[in-house]
């Protein structure tokens, strides 16, 4: 055997070997990397077949020795390209169907059939002989119809992985680059040498593909080993990222889009793919018109913002956390909640729980929950505080004589006409049925009485004209004011109001009244 034959064999020998050791490795640990583990060990399997089968074509001394190794080389190398290409598309999260893998293996065992029936039909290799000038093991060969097809096809599948793994670069994170770049490499490599075998760049009568697949398999087992090819990648895409329920953006340490999933473009359709490596500030400038409002100092922040996307209004929580990785910040990753529903719901129910329904003003829980607050303000500040009771008088004959429809009618005029004679800061509250209540900060009695009576004058000049008949209405009113220093609460002094009110419902009602120790004083 001559040397230059020697060193053909030693390195298609060393292609076989890592490859079989790069299946048995993986096989290994093939729970560990459950995601590629099987297209990856039958892809490593049919190279090691088609290396070792070069192998000894390359050892054989006669045409049906030669004949016999390439059928077996056969068996390997078709179906590695598909292989190739599913690992590649298994990797990088792309959905692999039981479909798909069938008919990707179609054209190999078709071809693997041709090459095995040949010397019947010739479609594989025209001719198929012993080189006369250099002898065997070196081949002369012409190709038939069907040795174009299969070219063609791992030509494609091999173009097909290597397109695929360059297409997700930009969106790859700066970790996980040289992984993919291997995995580019590994697919590039012998891609090339085919191409200029079928040019005829290579030494004649040998197929140098085996020879250069060593290159590939130590660029995967690097991978495997120092930056663990398999384990991260493959799991953190499509699966987990794209099925949160959050839109989730992730940045690298110099605030640069890396990643988004699916919610996220739901959330902002102009995110597209082109804007990944490009400066998040500028990317969320364009999106919302408006600076990111949270710092992105690798410390977690969370915020609330509303956003107006088509005219819309939305809410969204945002929350930032950093990525760190053994102690450095490797980047950020922004997480966006859509919390429209909620707030809204939020916003209903402590509107129910403060406003009546009727009358849309405070109701009671809402005037006790101000009136104590500013009463003990008013309080420590020794400013004047005057509570009012006011009580619809004989308003049970207006239920009993046109319907209680016409008695809620009755009651929203009546709030009506009061909102209109009130400032914004007097609070002014549906206190029970057809009672309403008022407190004034800074008020002394004899002022909240002018009040009262403008408002009662108010009431009385204004009848409330319905389709059942014209409804007049009037109120009685009970006032009291605080004693600064006696240690009073806010329900004294609202007693001591409604003792006024009662003593203006016996004094014959529509009349204002304040209270008084020990008298209530008529006006
Ligand atoms: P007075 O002058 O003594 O106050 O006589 P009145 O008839 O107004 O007596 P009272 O204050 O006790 O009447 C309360 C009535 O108000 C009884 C109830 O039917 C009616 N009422 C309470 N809440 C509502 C309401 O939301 N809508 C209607 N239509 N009526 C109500
Ligand atoms: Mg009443
Ligand atoms: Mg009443």
């Amino acid at each position: 055997m001559n040397s230059q034959l020697t060193a053909y064999v030693s390195l298609i020998c060393t292609s076989g070997v890592l490859n079989l050791y790069l299946c048995a490795y993986v096989y290994r640990n093939r729970y560990r990397y459950k995601h590629v583990a099987h297209f990856f060990m039958f892809y490593t399997a049919s190279i090691a077949i088609y290396c070792f089968a070069a192998a000894f074509g390359l050892l054989s001394t006669t045409l049906v020795q030669i004949k016999f190794w390439t059928v077996i080389q056969y068996v390997g190398m078709p179906i590695s390209t598909p292989l190739g290409l599913l690992f590649v598309m298994k990797y990088l999260g792309i959905p692999v169907s039981r479909k798909k893998v069938l008919s990707l293996l179609v054209v190999p065992l078709l071809t693997i059939i041709m090459v095995a029936t040949n010397d019947w039909h010739h479609l594989h290799y025209r001719v198929y002989e012993i080189d006369s000038v250099l002898g065997a093991p070196y081949i002369r060969q012409e190709i038939g119809i069907w040795y174009a097809i299969h070219g063609i096809y791992i030509f494609s599948c091999m173009l097909a992985a290597f397109l695929l793994a360059v297409s997700y670069w930009k969106e790859t994170a700066k970790v996980y680059r040289p992984q993919l770049f291997s995995l580019i490499l590994g697919q590039l490599i012998p891609m090339l040498t085919a191409f200029l075998y079928l040019l005829g760049f290579t030494p004649k009568g040998v197929d140098p593909v085996p020879m250069v697949l060593w290159l590939s398999s130590l660029l995967y087992l690097w991978s495997i080993s120092s930056s663990r090819l398999f384990t991260l990648m493959p799991i953190a895409k499509d699966t987990i990222f794209n099925s949160i329920n959050d839109g989730v953006m992730v940045l690298d340490e110099s605030i640069q889009l890396i990643e988004f999933n699916q919610t996220c473009k739901e959330y902002f359709p102009q995110l597209n793919r082109t804007l990944i490596g490009k400066d998040f500030h500028e990317i969320w400038y364009d999106l919302s018109g408006n600076e990111f409002p949270l710092e992105l100092d690798f410390i977690s922040h969370t915020q609330e913002v509303q956003l107006t996307a088509d005219d819309k209004k939305r809410i969204y929580q945002i929350r930032t956390s950093p990525l760190v990785q053994v102690k450095n910040s490797t980047g950020l990753i922004v997480i966006f909640t859509d919390i429209t529903e909620l707030k809204s719901l939020q916003n209903k129910l402590q509107y129910q729980a403060y406003y009546d329904e009727l009358t849309q003003i405070y109701n009671r829980r809402a005037f006790m929950e101000y009136c104590e607050k500013d009463f003990a303000a008013a309080e420590q500040n020794a400013i004047a505080f005057t509570v009012m009771l006011m009580d619809i008088d004989h308003f049970k004959k207006v239920n009993d004589t046109y319907g209680h429809h016409l008695g809620d009618q009755l009651l929203k005029h009546i709030v009506s006409i009061c909102k209109n004679q009130l400032m914004e800061n007097q609070v002014f509250a549906r206190y029970g049925g057809e009672e309403f209540a008022l407190y004034l900060k800074g008020y002394t009695a004899a002022e909240a009485e002018v009040l009262g009576n403008r408002l009662r004058k108010s009431l009385e000049g204004q009848i409330l004209h319905s389709s059942e008949g014209n409804i007049p209405a009037t109120f009685s009113m009970g006032i009291a004011e605080t004693i600064h220093g006696t240690m009073e609460t806010v329900d004294q002094l609202l007693n001591k109001a409604d003792k006024a009110l009662y003593s203006a419902k016996q004094a014959g009602r529509n009349q204002v009244h304040i209270y008084m120790e020990d008298e209530v004083k008529v006006s």
